[in-house]
């Protein structure tokens, strides 16, 4: 047997374990997808499946629940697709910033009440809920009420959820999960934000 030979026939067997285990996946869901960890990406990916959704003619929607008025490269690429996307950033900044308690939960719950809003709106496919951890791990709202919501979401809604620290009840009741590992941080060399890249 020649090398092409044994190549050919392992690739065969490949094939065919491979499309006897995408045969066994029927199911289709709404899917709730979390993005956390300390590495950088998870509102990257995040945009990247907001991108990956408008490609195929859906409406998306997205509540920003930390991050205040930042002048994001997102935020004017996303103007191309007009209506089809449902932007909201409802965040006054982070929780250090503002040192302001009762106003950040007021922020929260604003941007709580925004969220239910889009997951009642039949026309939203994808909703990205941005930093919502974080809000979560200060207890600027409450895990119950949030989890339950959330399980409860429309059968063909896609849910993701941004931010480090995601709460062991939200991993619990997630589909995918997804931990960014922090590698390496050109942060930590001194170099500050770039312009495109994070922002
Ligand atoms: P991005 O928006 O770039 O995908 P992220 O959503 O994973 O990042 P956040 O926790 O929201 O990360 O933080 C946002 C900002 O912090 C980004 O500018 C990002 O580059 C930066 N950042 C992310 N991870 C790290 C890290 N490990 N060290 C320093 N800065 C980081
Ligand atoms: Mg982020």
């Amino acid at each position: 047997m020649t090398d092409d030979d044994r190549h050919r026939e392992k690739m065969a067997k490949r094939k065919a374990v491979q499309d006897a285990e995408v045969a066994e996946k029927t199911i289709e869901k709404g899917l709730l997808i979390v993005n956390t960890g300390p590495g950088k990406g998870k509102t990257t990916a995040a945009l990247g499946l907001m991108l990956r959704a408008l490609g195929r003619g859906w409406r998306v929607g997205i509540v920003q629940f930390i991050k205040g008025g930042w002048d994001t490269g997102e935020k004017h690429a996303i103007h191309a697709f007009g209506d089809r996307v449902d932007w909201h950033t409802l965040g006054e900044g982070f929780t250090w910033e503002t040192q302001d308690k009762a106003r950040d939960i007021a922020a929260c719950e604003h941007a709580w009440a925004k969220t239910e809003a889009l997951m009642a709106d039949a026309s939203i496919r994808l909703l990205v809920l941005d930093e919502l951890n974080i809000a979560l791990r200060y207890e600027y709202l409450d895990l119950d009420r949030v989890v339950a919501a959330l399980k409860a979401r429309r059968p063909d809604l896609h849910v993701v959820v941004t931010g480090r620290n995601a709460k062991p009840a939200l991993i619990e009741a997630a589909d995918l999960v997804t931990e960014m590992g922090n590698v390496k941080h050109h942060f930590s060399a001194g170099v500050k934000a770039q312009e495109g890249i994070e922002f």
